[in-house]
């Protein structure tokens, strides 16, 4: 580790392997002899050009994409997605079912509401997203084209353990956990997430579909917002953020070469097991509000018997250098996040963080 690194917990934009921070920097201004850097080049050239093929490839491979699915690069983050989605998918009568599981998936269904007919089909809220629902437990109703998951609520620390498979195509944001898991891609029509969780720096989306339904998505707006266009262009119809595209290719490299969403999932799980068990022992020192079977892998939440504890752990918290476990400003409490990018090490150092802590305050 280079000396002065952190770790860093931080919800998103969040940590990023070193390797790969080194090897921008190294590549930054001189880029492969060019006499000038990447950032500076024309996105039609031939040095971007060869970047923007060799993300795309690594995207496919690393997700194990089948072949009739598209990948698209685009900007807005995240939360463009939570308005492109309906504009393209809610053609003539047809309803999108949210499930919602915490304040990512609240906000998918409001702006659903904006281009058509979108109902709740389980609602977590009564049960202060305390879980992720059973198949069985969402109620879809006749005429509905997708149903909208959230397979990681960053907030509430929450996540899908396993994909609904209901019968209707699922649309999933995976802003939070994408790349920590392997994915049953018979379920879905569409994936997204924002880059700066797990794949790279912020300013971009990541955007899987099937092929078969751009047939049938609503052409009724603006060029940038119709998903066809970015599918026919190889999301380059207009300047995409050539900086994000380029990070993110080498930190799906560095998973590939890690061994993959796999290798990706071993590690998620132990990194969060480490932080629960420091949670779990802690006679209720700690609490985690969420049922352990649905547990995020990513976002642990946890909360010290009151307040004024909880801005005393935080605050020597930042001391040791554990930066950004403040929860939400929304819940309160504290959040670590342990995305793909997070050694061992760290999860190591918090719990024993969380256990001496722990034994002072009493
Ligand atoms: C962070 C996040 C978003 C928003 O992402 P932006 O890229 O900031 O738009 C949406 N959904 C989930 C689950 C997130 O974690």
């Amino acid at each position: 580790m280079t000396n002065n690194r952190v770790f860093n917990f931080s919800a998103g934009p969040s940590t990023l392997p070193l390797s790969v921070l080194e090897e921008v920097r190294d590549q930054l201004v001189d880029y492969d002899g060019s006499g000038m850097s990447l950032l500076e080049m024309s996105h039609r050239g031939a040095h971007y050009d060869a970047v923007h093929t060799e993300t795309m490839a690594l995207a496919r491979e690393v997700f194990a994409l089948p072949e009739d699915f598209d990948v698209v690069f685009i900007q807005g983050g995240a939360t463009l997605q939570f308005s492109m989605v309906p504009a393209n998918l809610l053609a003539g009568a047809a309803s999108v079912a949210v499930v919602r599981t915490g304040s990512w998936s609240d906000k998918a269904l409001a702006d659903a509401t904006e281009y058509g007919s979108a109902y709740v089909a389980w609602d977590g809220k009564p049960v202060r997203y305390a879980r992720a629902p059973a198949a069985d437990e969402i109620e879809v109703r006749d005429g509905t084209r997708y149903v909208h998951v959230c397979s990681n609520e960053t907030i509430e620390g929450l996540r899908f353990p396993e994909f609904p498979d209901i019968g209707v195509p699922l649309v999933a944001d995976m802003s939070s956990d994408i790349a920590t898991r392997e994915l049953p891609w018979e379920l879905f029509d569409l994936v997204y997430g924002g880059t700066q969780k797990n794949l790279g720096p912020a300013g971009m989306a990541l955007v899987f579909l099937r092929h078969r339904i751009l047939t049938s998505l609503r052409q009724d707006q603006g060029a940038y917002l119709r998903y066809g266009i970015h599918v026919d262009k190889d999301s380059l119809y207009n300047t995409p953020p050539v900086f994000s595209v380029w990070v993110t290719g080498k930190v799906l490299r560095w998973i590939r070469d890690s061994g993959g969403l796999k290798a990706m999932t071993a590690a998620a799980e132990r990194r969060a097991g480490t932080v629960y068990e420091a949670i779990d022992g802690s006679d209720g020192f700690y609490r985690c509000p969420v049922e352990p079977s649905s547990r995020s892998l990513t976002n642990v939440v946890f909360r010290l018997p009151h307040e004024d504890l909880e801005a005393r752990f935080l605050s020597e918290a930042a001391d040791r250098d554990f930066v950004g476990l403040k929860g939400h400003r929304s819940v309160g409490g504290c959040r670590a996040s342990l995305y793909n990018a997070m050694p061992q090490d760290g999860a190591d150092a918090l719990a024993q963080f969380m256990r001496d802590f722990r034994s002072r305050a009493r």
